[in-house]
């Protein structure tokens, strides 16, 4: 048996390591190393697979998530109505700028923000929702685009976790999470779905003016070589990444079929045990499995991790401190928000090894491993 990871990009490198190596060397060669062709072109692929009329790429998804918020004119002071239960990129770009996080609570089936809890966030001073499409699950986007436009907020979503998922709207349409929102942003992160190998990261938006915004933002504000109208950052995702990545692009949709694979084989070895709720799958909506995540009943998180440590399985706790709990946030007295079920979900998660490349005498030895524990 190979041995269990979290993710095996290794194992996933050599399956396409032919044309990956005549790619990265094809770069080199041309020593376009900062934009050009390489960087133009992944970039029109990626907005045709997403359905985006824009995709400006970027140094890694926190900065997308920064270049977004830099663009949208927020002022300090501003609230943007984020989840707590999430990683902290999505939050701290809010504190960076100045800006006020409100954390509200998640639904504990999606793991995502709970739109009724945004609706009773809503003051006079939000300007912008923030949904995470965590593990791989869309959030519900029907109801927080309908809250947006009641209110007039913008959104931004955090889609460093769900891209290639399909979201379908109560009227039928269907969409790629990133793609739906004012703006969308993900990361290239190596173990993201579609991950380089470094750091990389991009923003969607169908909105022509924000799109020009942008670019300028992540290009030192810059409008034209030497002028800068207004303050930006040097945010840019290379040619070599962007190489790697126009290759796994054409990967994708078979990436997330052996994902969901993965899960389809730890869900049945889970069916119908009360002590492990398997992760949720919405109807109107495809779970990408960025992270196959377990919500534990009256086990022993620590002893499972530990026993299954032990039999040389890993496994992760997404995420073990809310955001809201952080000592990062202790000027915003975030602490003092009650968010009972995000504060549930942080105690009772538990991520299991989730990637491309797993066999079934993995899967079989980590699904029994966990049931050994469980049922004893
Ligand atoms: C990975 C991730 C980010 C940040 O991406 P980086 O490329 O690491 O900066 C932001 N939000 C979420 C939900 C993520 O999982």
């Amino acid at each position: 048996m190979h041995p269990i990871q979290m993710v095996d990009t290794r194992r996933q490198y050599l399956k396409i390591k032919d044309q990956i190596d005549a790619a990265v060397l094809g770069v080199i060669d041309s020593s376009m190393f900062i934009g050009g062709k390489t960087v133009n072109d992944f970039s029109e692929n990626l907005a045709k697979y997403n359905g985006s009329r824009h995709v400006i790429t970027c140094a890694n998804g926190t900065d997308a998530l920064q270049i977004a918020m830099m663009a949208l004119d927020l002022k300090p002071g501003d609230e943007v109505i984020t989840p707590s239960f999430t990683y902290i990129a999505t939050v701290e770009v809010v504190a960076l700028l100045r800006l006020t996080p409100v954390f509200v609570e998640v639904n504990p089936q999606t793991f995502c923000i709970d739109p009724a809890a945004i609706e009773k966030a809503i003051t006079l001073k939000t300007k912008a929702i923030v949904p995470v499409h965590l593990y791989g699950h869309a959030a519900n986007m029907d109801a927080i685009m309908d809250i947006a436009k009641k209110h007039n907020l913008f959104v931004i979503e955090d889609n460093a976790q769900a891209i290639g998922s399909d979201y379908t709207f109560k009227d039928g349409t269907t969409k790629k999470t990133g793609s739906i929102g004012t703006i969308g942003c993900t990361s290239f992160y190596p173990s993201k779905n579609l991950g380089c190998y470094g750091d990389g990261g991009a923003i969607f938006t169908d909105d022509d003016a924000l799109a020009d915004k942008m670019r300028m933002i992540a290009n030192h504000g810059q409008s034209k070589r030497y002028y800068h109208d207004v303050v930006g950052c040097n945010s840019r995702l290379d040619a070599i990444q962007a190489a790697i990545l126009d290759i796994k692009l054409k990967e994708l949709d078979n990436y997330i079929a052996a994902r969901t694979k993965v899960a389809d084989f730890y869900d049945n070895a889970f069916a119908n045990n009360p002590k492990l709720k398997v992760p949720f799958r919405a109807s109107n909506s495809t779970h990408v499995f960025h992270q196959y995540t377990l919500t534990l009943e009256g086990v022993d998180r620590d002893g499972l991790s530990k026993f299954l440590a032990e039999h040389k399985i890993p496994s992760m706790l997404y995420y073990p401190v809310p955001a809201h709990r952080q000592k990062m946030f202790a000027a915003f007295n975030s602490e003092a928000t009650d968010l009972p079920t995000t504060d549930y979900l942080t105690e009772r998660v538990i991520s299991l090894p989730i990637h491309t490349e797993m066999d079934v005498d993995q899967l079989k030895y980590i699904t029994d491993k966990v049931l050994a524990f469980v049922n004893n």
